[in-house]
């Protein structure tokens, strides 16, 4: 039996290390501007979270997003987030085959 190797990263939200294709990685830019990166390709410093709203939440909440990402984290930065990844869970649930 080959095991494919996995890399796995470390949610700031509940803390649980997980294969990174099950978590989100968030992203601060150059510019400092946060954002969500489904891709996983866009520049600058990263952190993961569950593809789960409570575990952004929670992120957010303990500062950890704050603290990973070295950057200020405005409320309404937190809700586009927030917005974000609720829209992107909604699309995976669709009805797609
Ligand atoms: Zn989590």
């Amino acid at each position: 039996m080959k095991e494919k190797k996995v890399p796995m990263r470390m949610c700031v939200g509940c803390r649980e290390m997980k294969p990174k294709g099950s978590l989100i990685r968030v992203v601060r830019s150059p510019e400092g501007q946060v954002s969500l990166d489904p891709v996983g390709k866009k520049p600058g410093r990263g952190a993961y979270v569950c593809r789960d709203v409570a575990c952004l939440n929670r992120a957010i909440r303990q500062k950890q997003l704050e603290r990973q990402l070295q950057a200020a984290l405005s409320p309404e930065t937190a809700e586009a987030l927030r917005n974000t990844l609720t829209a992107l869970q909604a699309e995976e649930a669709g009805p797609h085959e």
